[in-house]
């Protein structure tokens, strides 16, 4: 058994077919779905983590790709150098998974890299520059 990570991208005609049963259903893999942008009559995107044999992850990726579906490896990282932060809030305003948020107490950033998934826009939005994508191993 392995798991692996995928960002899925589908057009709006895509948005309403059970594209996550159907991998469960069809290849036995387990399916985490880690975030999700969905909304009706817009393209979609999904970050999710497959749990499989090998070959069973390579044929959900097949069928997927037949489904019109694209389905890359979420082999990216963000980097952040907390240390440095002024706690501005400008990042958590781009940040729409909620990997970015202020916590109301203390007023202090804080990041959940597990929500994140590497969108990269809080790069631009930061204005002190304090993130980086960088490449992670695969999985
Ligand atoms: S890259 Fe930045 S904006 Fe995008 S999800 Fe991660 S923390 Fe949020
Ligand atoms: S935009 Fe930059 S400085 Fe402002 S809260 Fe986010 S990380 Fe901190």
């Amino acid at each position: 058994m392995m798991k692996k990570k995928y960002i899925l991208r589908f057009s709006p005609e895509i948005v309403k077919k059970p594209l996550v049963s159907d991998l469960v259903r069809k290849f036995d893999v387990s399916v985490n779905i880690l975030n999700a942008d969905i909304s009706s009559g817009r393209a979609g995107m999904l970050v999710v983590e497959l749990e499989g044999t090998e070959e069973a992850l390579e044929r959900s990726v097949e069928d997927l790709l037949n489904d019109g579906v694209k389905c890359s490896p979420h082999v990216k990282a963000l980097v952040f150098r907390q240390e440095e932060c002024v706690a501005c809030g400008s990042c958590t305003a781009v940040c729409f998974s909620g990997a970015l948020q202020m916590n109301p107490e203390s007023w202090e950033l804080e990041f959940d890299q597990d929500s994140c998934i590497v969108c990269g826009l809080c790069v631009e939005a930061c204005p002190l520059r304090l993130f980086t994508i960088t490449r992670e191993m695969e999985s």
